[in-house]
């Protein structure tokens, strides 16, 4: 329940849901994998440092962040994890060594501004820089190093071996979570494989090697190597596991009913008068949530709907920023004060998305600061 909201609308995280998946994804472990939990964005929306509290007090093994800054951010805050930043950077790289983050490296060009970084550190008897990660890439084609620059960084490496130490090896799929692209992510992995061996081959020791995300936890279990890189799933909404009722909705979405009103046939409603006029009256609820709060407004004239006494109202209108408009003519002991769910528990986040032609990521990432968090 809500208590006295100063603003209607609250994320609610729970806490239990999240530990409940943690542990959906562990079991499908091989004994030795180790974990690495993706909190980055602020834990997909639900709060970053809480959540890496709880993944640290249940020992995963790394925490991922996307830039240095929600590394500090966790380092701030007490948390002692392992933590592996995507894309830090060039000026980070003292950030990096003064908060013990180690950098995902996917180019020529930046193993050679962390081996210049390396020597000014230890030329400044600043210590050494934490240990990297090198960045495959085997098919995402986004970040990382192609199979052609292999050769030069496999020479770049021989030559320093010491200056730069590698804690991973790493590539990212580019569809695990969907079966008709089975093939292409045996072929990332296939490719990962050979990349890797060739790398560790120059290294002269083991890397952790990490390739699978939360769909590839589930559907290529034989392809965990050293450690698993687990994001949406522990959140709550992986497709495909979600629908077995194996995972466990963590954000929940919740604002309030500010007024109602009862508009007689023909009224249109909202702004440019886009809530198009019935021929029937109507009760039309005012709801505390607009796409300043991360509403998205692609959910305008009956594209969303919000969950009331356990009904579905559609929305009405154009969503506006801090508010948005809901018929609620079919729940009729809707009231002033009464609390919508918007997505999460009851609703799922997946349809909603699905819904405006997105995925739940973005929902769940959208949820703006202005909306507090709860955790329950
Ligand atoms: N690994 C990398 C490099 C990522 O960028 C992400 C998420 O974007 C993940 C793992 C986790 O993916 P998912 O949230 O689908 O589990």
């Amino acid at each position: 329940a809500l208590q006295q909201p100063q603003h209607g609308t609250v994320l609610e995280v729970n806490l239990d849901a999240l530990t409940h998946n943690l542990q959906y994804y562990r079991q499908r472990l091989n004994p030795g994998t180790k974990l690495m939990v993706m909190v980055k964005a602020f834990a997909y929306g639900s709060g970053s440092y809480e959540v890496a509290s709880l993944l640290e007090f249940q020992r995963a093994d790394y925490l991922a962040v996307a830039y240095a800054d929600e590394g500090q951010q966790l380092r701030d805050n007490g948390i002692s994890l392992p933590i592996m930043v995507l894309n830090p950077g060039p000026d980070s790289f003292g950030q990096l060594r003064r908060y013990r983050l180690e950098p995902e490296i996917y180019s020529l060009e930046r193993l050679h501004d962390y081996l210049q970084a390396a020597r000014e550190a230890t030329h400044d008897g600043a210590g050494p820089l934490p240990p990297l990660h090198l960045k495959l890439d085997t098919g995402m084609r986004r970040l990382g190093f192609s199979e052609e620059e292999l050769p030069g960084l496999l020479a770049l490496l021989a030559a320093h071996r010491a200056a730069l130490p590698v804690a991973g090896i790493m590539t990212h799929l580019a569809a695990a979570d969907d079966p008709s692209h089975d093939e292409f992510t045996q072929q990332q992995l296939t490719t990962f494989r050979r990349m890797a061996a060739a790398i560790e081959a120059v290294l002269g020791y083991p890397a952790l090697k990490h390739a699978l995300n939360s769909a590839g936890i589930r559907r290529f279990p034989e392809a965990q190597l050293d450690m698993v890189r687990l994001g949406v799933g522990l959140y709550g909404v992986e497709a495909g596991a979600e629908d077995a009722h194996n995972l466990l909705p963590v954000s929940t979405l919740k604002t309030t009913i500010s007024q109602i009103k009862t508009l007689p046939a023909g009224t249109t409603v909202g702004y440019g008068r886009r809530g198009a006029a019935t021929a029937h009256e109507r009760r039309v609820a005012t709801l505390a949530i607009g796409y300043a709060d991360g509403y998205d407004r692609r959910f305008s004239n009956g594209q969303g709907l919000v969950l009331l006494h356990g009904r579905r109202a559609p929305v009405v209108g154009s969503v506006c920023m801090d508010m948005v408009m809901v018929d609620v003519t079919d729940v009729p002991e809707a009231r002033a004060g009464d609390v919508a769910v918007v997505f999460g528990e009851g609703l799922s986040t997946s349809e909603l998305a699905q819904r405006i032609g997105t995925i739940p990521y973005e929902l769940l990432t959208n949820v703006s600061e202005r909306v507090k968090r709860v955790f329950v």
